[in-house]
């Protein structure tokens, strides 16, 4: 098989949107390109003494918002074109979801699990150190996120490195977000995108004339789901979907998958693995030694959610499921989205679907320039106004509510409420959005292309705004 280039199969989608639209072609040309790329080369010592050489790269695709937005991934698959790419799809993933940044990713070419745990320390310091010296990161410039192999101690470290190394400023933690709780990161956000996955999947299935099209019932209760890839993304994306009346059929990573018609119980599912090493021979599962062939077994919804260019023509033809939810970035390739379409199937993109992370990060961000927690403020306020107004209602009519039921309607929201509430709406008027901009297409272009078509006209007006393009 060729190499797939993902920046080209994402440039493809861009193109297949951009002749929807009536842009000149050099703004078009402006938007498409990535702005600027960081390529690092660092020595890391390892812990029996040896010195290795690392590579690493932060690619800052669009300027038009500033910061520019996205996560760093740790892989021995990281490559220049796979950051371009990524950054290229956040920047369109920020215009969907209307969070004000431009796009970026960064990656570290490492097995992570070939490195101690202080050997990751050092190399995530040093990675940062060099983002700093060269002005790649800080909270109006470049703020970082958690990605495939990185998580909140990552995010911690870096902003740790960013305050050493800078001049203490007040908004120093706003250089990067996904950051624990106790170090500036925001309720909910572990989550996030799975969540986010999970609205997306769930608003899609609301829609009677798609489901009807697809030959499904409406709703998200009842239907059978695949998930490839049980990290942050793939586990919160099923444990949400499962919580929402899902059947989870399946769960692939890397060491084989399992399969059960009548369902997996997810977080058994996980002691298993934590036990075992390996989600083999889970009781009453049947074991699939090759991974990908999860991928083609009879389900509704196919959830990707490991990394890209796991659906390709080669395998399209064999999938059976009549939705595909892109959790990960990349997963179906454009020439095997195209014969997913043709045979009657829709794929919720990624550039929207997995724009919970981001959205997230953004009430992240907002809270360290803030420096006050959400519903701080008000939680206590609003609990107070619906007390006095249940206590009106009972002095009028003479009956009072049991104490278990004020104890459900006196509530103010909290920090997780909040993060939530916004990031449900977030996700579902942005489906909306997209799903309007198809309809306005009579339904012949796909749920990617009008996300595209709506990136690129939001990008474009910002840029007419900006005086760069009169
Ligand atoms: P993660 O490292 O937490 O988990 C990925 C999981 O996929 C791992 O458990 C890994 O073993 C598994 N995996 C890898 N290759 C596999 C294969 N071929 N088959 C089955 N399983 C495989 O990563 P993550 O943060 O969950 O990211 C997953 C995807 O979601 C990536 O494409 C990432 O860019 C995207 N994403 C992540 C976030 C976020 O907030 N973390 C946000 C948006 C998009």
């Amino acid at each position: 098989m060729s190499k797939i280039r993902f920046f080209e199969q994402v440039n493809r989608n861009f193109d297949d949107a951009a002749a929807y639209t009536k842009h000149p072609t050099g703004l078009l040309e402006q938007i498409k390109i990535c702005n600027s790329v960081y390529h690092i080369t660092f020595p890391l010592k390892r812990d029996d003494g040896t010195i290795q050489t690392v590579e690493a790269w932060r690619a800052e695709h669009s300027h038009h918002k500033l910061p520019v937005k996205g996560g760093i991934r740790y892989a021995a698959s990281v490559n220049e074109d796979e950051v371009m790419a990524l950054a290229a799809l956040m920047t369109y993933k920020c215009a969907i979801v209307d969070v004000p940044f431009g796009g970026a990713k960064g990656g570290i070419k490492i097995a992570k699990w070939q490195y101690s745990d202080s050997e990751l320390e050092r190399l995530t310091r040093r990675y940062a150190f060099e983002l700093v010296r060269k002005n790649f990161i800080g909270p109006g410039i470049d703020v970082p996120a958690p990605d495939y192999g990185t998580g909140a101690r990552e995010m911690s470290w870096i902003a740790d490195t960013y305050n050493a190394m800078t001049d203490h400023s007040l908004e120093a933690f706003a250089c990067v977000t996904g950051k624990p709780v106790s170090q500036g990161g925001v309720r909910g956000r572990t989550e996030a995108t799975g969540q986010g996955v999970f609205f997306g999947i769930r608003e899609a299935c609301e829609n009677a004339l798609d489901m009807k099209t697809l030959g499904m019932g409406v709703g998200i209760a009842g239907k059978r789901f695949v998930i490839q890839g049980l990290g942050n993304v793939g586990y919160y994306a099923a444990k949400f979907i499962q919580e929402g009346g899902g059947i989870l059929v399946a769960l692939a990573e890397y060491e084989g998958a399992i399969y059960n018609p009548k369902g997996l119980d997810l977080d058994k599912v996980v002691a298993h693995r934590k036990e075992r090493e390996s989600i083999l021979n889970y009781p009453g599962a049947t074991n699939i030694e090759n991974s990908a062939e999860a991928l083609e077994l009879d389900c509704d919804i196919l959830v990707p959610a490991a990394l890209e260019n796991q659906i390709t023509k080669e395998n399209a033809p064999r999938i059976k499921a009549r939705m595909i939810a892109e959790a990960a970035n990349g997963p179906v390739t454009a020439d095997a989205a195209k014969m997913l379409l043709d045979a009657g199937k829709m794929i919720i993109p990624d550039m929207y679907l997995n724009a919970g992370g981001v959205t997230v990060s953004y009430f992240e961000w907002l809270k360290n320039l803030s420096h006050v927690r959400f519903g701080r403020m008000n939680k206590r306020f609003e609990e107070n106004s619906q007390q006095r107004l249940i206590t009106a209602v009972e002095q009028m009519t003479g009956k009072s509510l049991p104490a278990d039921i004020m104890k459900k309607v006196v509530t103010g929201a909290d920090e997780l409420d909040l993060v939530n509430s916004g990031l449900e709406e977030t996700m579902c008027e942005a489906y909306q959005n997209i799903r309007e901009i198809r309809a306005r297409h009579n339904n012949e272009i796909s749920l990617r292309t009008a996300a595209f078509i709506d990136a690129i006209n939001k990008v474009a007006v910002t840029y007419m705004e900006l005086g760069i393009f009169p």
